[in-house]
């Protein structure tokens, strides 16, 4: 297991994980983690990979995109979608939303079954999620 620390839930989605921390004090889970638990200010917090699975609460299609995003192409002539996914373990996170068409948003909908995936932008992963098969 890795260490508490800012990196590590990134290093984990370089090895295609999504993991929370789950207070052990009182049950309270976090994605992405946190080492201190807001709920009961405890610390002692543990390591929990989540199943990845999802539901699409909210989205937006961006066009005017950070610079990271237009260095992997994204932009006003090529936007992406941004969605709020609330995890089958309760959190919600924000995160890419990809296999939908960013152009045509009518054709995505709220509620619709996710699934994580990891998306390799330069030599790093990133948290997305597509529509579960
Ligand atoms: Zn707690």
């Amino acid at each position: 297991m890795k260490e508490f620390n800012g990196t590590s839930f990134y290093e984990y989605l370089d090895e295609s994980k999504l993991m929370g921390s789950r207070c052990e004090s009182c049950n309270a889970l976090y994605v992405p983690p946190r080492p201190l638990c807001p709920s009961c200010h405890g610390d002692a917090m543990v390591w929990e990979e989540m199943s990845g699975e999802g539901q699409l609460m909210a989205f937006t299609t961006v066009h005017i995109a950070p610079t990271a995003m237009i260095e992997a192409g994204y932009g006003r002539d090529n936007p992406y979608c941004v969605g709020i996914v609330e995890l089958a373990e309760g959190p919600a996170i924000s995160a890419q939303i990809v296999g939908m068409d960013p152009a045509k948003p009518k054709s995505i909908e709220i509620g619709a079954r996710l699934q994580a995936t990891y998306v390799e932008r330069g030599d790093r992963s990133f948290l997305g999620f597509e529509p579960a098969a």
